[in-house]
C-alpha cells in the first residue's frame, strides 16, 4: 500500500517544527563516535522541503510532495545562528539547501491551476508557464546569511538545477535574477566544488529520466567556466551521473565516456541505478515497459551487463581500455575507439596524474580563497577572533597510534 504525501505544510508550520528544541546531536547510542555523515552535515541549514523536479528514478516528490515549503528568512537566520553557537564552528556552514538548492520560494503563480494539476514534473519535459522561477528571493537569503558577523562564509552543498537558472520567462526581472543568483553562487558559494546532476547525456535516456537535455549542462558549463575565469577562480563543477538506468544501452553510456571526455571530465561521481520503491524508473525497470506509453523498455539487470554498463565512465582508467575496445567493437561502434584512445591524445594516458595534479591545484586555490576571505573579514570586523581554519592553521600533526606494519 503506499499512502500520497502528506498534505504541504504551511511556512507557519514548517518554521515551527524547526524552532523544536532539537540537539543538533548525533543519537546518544553512538558514544562520541565519528560518524561521517553527520560531519557532512553538522554546519548545514535546510531550507525547503519538497521538490518539483519529478525525476523518475527519486523518490523525494513521494515522500516530501511535489509542492515546495520554504522556511520564513526570520527562521532560517535563527538557525544560522544558533550553528554559530556549537562548540566547533568556525564559520563556514557547508550548505544552505535543500532538495534542490534553487528552488527556494517557487510555485505555481495561479494555485488553483497547481490544484487540479496532473502533471509529475513541473520542469520537465518543459517549465511550466505557471510556475514562478524567480531566484531573487533566494539571493536575498545568502546575503543576509553572510552578512552575520558569525558567517566567514556560507556553501551551497546541495545539487543545483541549472534548468531553472537557464530558463527564459518572458518576464525579464525574473531572468535578471536568475543571472544574478548564478553569479552569486559561483562568486562567493561554491566551495571549490559545484555539485550538478545531468545524470545522462543521451536524450533518449534522459526523457526516461526526467531529466534536461545535456546540451543545457554544456550551456551552464559555459557561463561557469566564464564567470570563474573573470573572478580568477579555480573550481570545479562536479557532475553525477548514473549508468544501467531503463532505456540505458551500453551504446549510451560510450556517447556519455565521449562526450564527457571532450569536456575534459574524469568522472568521480558516479552511480548504477538501483531500483527504489514507488519510482517510475522502478516500475519501468521490473515490468520490462514504459508505464505510460507500453512500449517495451531496455534495462541492464544481470551483474555482467550492468558492469559493462559502468567501465564507460572510466574511459581514463588504463585497466580498463581493453574491456571498453572490446565492448565497443562487440556493439558495433568500433570508431569510438579512436575518439577515446586517438594516438595523438594521451588524456586517457595521463588520467590518473591529470586528476591528481588537478585535486592539488584544487586544494590550493580553496585555501588561498578562504584566507582571503578571512583577510578581508578580519580587516572589516576588528573585534572578531583570528581564524580558525581548520584545514590550515591551528591545526596540530597527529602521531599515528600503534606502529606501521
Ligand atoms: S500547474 Fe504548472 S506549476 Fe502548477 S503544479 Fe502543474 S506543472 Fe507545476
Amino acid at each position: 500500500m503506499v499512502n500520497p504525501p502528506y498534505p504541504t505544510l504551511t511556512t507557519q508550520e514548517l518554521d515551527a517544527t524547526f524552532d523544536l528544541p532539537y540537539t543538533r546531536l548525533p543519537h546518544p547510542k553512538y558514544k562520541n563516535k565519528r560518524i561521517p555523515a553527520y560531519e557532512m552535515i553538522k554546519f548545514s541549514v535546510n531550507m525547503h522541503q519538497g521538490c518539483f523536479g519529478g525525476c523518475s528514478f527519486c523518490t523525494i516528490s513521494a515522500h516530501q510532495g511535489k509542492f515546495v515549503v520554504c522556511r520564513s528568512k526570520e527562521s532560517i537566520l535563527n538557525e544560522v545562528k544558533k550553528v554559530a553557537q556549537m562548540p566547533d564552528f568556525k564559520g563556514y556552514l557547508s550548505d544552505l539547501g535543500g532538495p534542490s538548492a534553487n528552488m527556494y520560494g517557487m510555485a505555481g503563480k495561479n494555485k488553483k491551476a497547481c490544484e487540479v494539476c496532473k502533471r509529475p514534473s513541473c520542469i520537465n519535459p518543459e517549465i511550466c508557464p505557471n510556475l514562478n522561477t524567480d531566484h531573487s528571493k533566494l539571493t536575498e537569503i545568502y546575503r543576509a546569511v553572510d552578512a552575520l558577523p558569525e558567517i566567514k562564509k556560507s556553501f551551497i552543498g546541495s545539487g543545483v538545477r541549472y534548468d531553472l537558472l537557464l530558463h527564459k520567462s518572458k518576464d525579464k526581472k525574473v531572468n535578471d535574477a536568475a543571472m544574478e543568483y548564478t553569479k552569486e553562487l559561483i562568486r562567493h558559494h561554491v566551495s571549490g566544488r559545484l555539485k550538478v546532476a545531468p545524470e545522462h547525456t543521451s536524450d533518449e535516456v534522459l526523457k526516461s529520466m526526467r531529466k534536461p537535455s545535456f546540451k543545457q549542462f554544456e550551456e551552464f558549463k559555459r557561463i561557469f567556466d566564464k564567470i570563474n575565469k573573470e573572478e580568477n577562480l579555480r573550481q570545479q563543477i562536479i557532475p553525477y551521473f548514473m549508468s544501467s538506468h531503463p532505456a540505458c544501452k551500453e551504446e549510451d553510456m560510450a556517447d556519455l565516456a565521449v562526450r564527457t571526455k571532450k569536456l575534459d571530465f574524469h568522472l568521480e561521481q558516479i552511480q548504477d541505478f538501483t531500483p527504489t520503491p514507488m519510482t517510475v524508473s522502478t516500475e519501468a525497470w521490473y515490468t520490462g515497459f514504459d508505464p505510460y506509453t507500453l512500449e517495451p523498455i531496455f534495462s541492464a539487470k544481470t551483474p555482467k551487463d550492468k558492469n559493462n554498463q559502468r567501465l564507460f565512465f572510466f574511459w581514463y582508467k588504463r585497466e580498463e581500455r581493453p574491456n571498453i575496445e572490446r565492448e565497443l567493437r562487440k556493439i558495433g561502434r568500433p570508431e569510438l575507439i579512436n575518439e577515446l584512445y586517438s594516438s595523438n591524445d594521451r588524456a586517457w594516458q595521463q588520467g590518473a596524474n591529470k586528476d591528481k595534479k588537478f585535486e592539488n591545484s584544487y586544494r590550493e586555490e580553496k585555501n588561498n580563497r578562504i584566507e582571503r576571505s578571512q583577510n578581508k573579514r578580519s580587516s572589516q570586523k576588528t573585534n572578531e577572533r583570528k581564524s580558525f581554519n581548520p584545514n590550515f592553521q591551528n591545526v596540530k600533526p597527529q602521531k599515528p597510534k600503534g606502529k606501521r606494519k
